[in-house]
């Protein structure tokens, strides 16, 4: 039995006063919140403050990016080990935002996933199609070629180490949500590539679903067989709607 993980995703928000009324929110309720994992995902700048509120709780840490490399000459860059440092256990990689906005390719996916894995962080795999690859009918070929691109690069073995977050671009941030069937439909997909190269791995990975999940829409969401838990960004920022997700779960 897999336990659900919820994650919130910040993004670019928040100031120190916001991460602590949000934390400090999150932390009251977690002994409430048994038999899940939470991991909270803030911006560099505010990890610090979210470690202090959020020690001696069950609730868990994570980045939402980190470089490839060990620490150096990369200016601007944050290492795997910095974020060990700050209280990470968590990382997101490859978000759609990183992909669009920031050039990121499968190639350095799957070399931030390695690099993450290497330094002990546990990585948060992101993969999903715009609106116009499923229009085309191209999702599941899409999907398929980020997610092997990720397994090629560190090997089917330490997949079981990865948590993949499904998330279709066209439902990030818009509040249009995949329906039940559609996001059930693509995780098992998921499921089934892992399988047919490692049943364990398999069985054992954990797939969240990430767009515009909503205290409204989660339950039917996090009640299918393959999705595992979610990556939620709005709803993240706002302590009752992050929490009423949780209780979902
Ligand atoms: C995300 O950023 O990963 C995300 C799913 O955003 P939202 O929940 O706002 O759609």
């Amino acid at each position: 039995m897999r336990k659900k993980l919820l994650v919130g995703n910040w993004k670019m928000n928040g100031r120190r006063v916001m991460a602590n009324e949000l934390c400090a929110a999150i932390v009251n309720e977690m002994q409430n919140l048994k038999n899940i994992d939470v991991a909270l995902c803030p911006p560099f700048i505010l990890l610090d403050e979210a470690r202090k509120m959020t020690a001696g709780s069950e609730c868990m840490l994570g980045a939402q990016d980190l470089d490839m490399h060990d620490d150096g000459a990369y200016t601007g860059q944050v290492s795997a080990g910095m974020l060990k440092d700050a209280g990470c256990e968590w990382v997101i990689i490859g978000h759609s935002e990183r992909r669009t906005l920031f050039g990121e390719t499968n190639l350095t996916v799957g070399k931030k996933t390695k690099q993450a894995l290497n330094r002990g962080l546990k990585p948060i795999v992101c993969v999903g199609e715009t609106e116009d690859e499923r229009k085309t009918g191209q999702e599941t070929s899409i999907v398929q070629e980020q997610l092997q691109s990720v397994i090629d690069e560190i090997g089917i073995d330490s997949c079981k180490d990865i948590t993949i977050a499904y998330e279709p671009v066209w439902a990030i941030g818009t509040g249009l949500t995949a329906t039940p069937e559609e996001a059930q439909g693509m995780h098992s997909f998921i499921r089934k590539q892992l399988r047919s190269q490692h049943d364990e791995t398999a069985k054992a990975c954990r797939i969240l679903y990430g767009g515009s999940m909503k205290q409204n829409n989660a339950s039917s969401l996090l009640g299918c067989p393959d999705i595992d838990g979610g990556l939620i960004g709005g709803a993240s920022l706002n302590a009752d709607e992050f929490l009423g997700i949780c209780r979902s779960a």
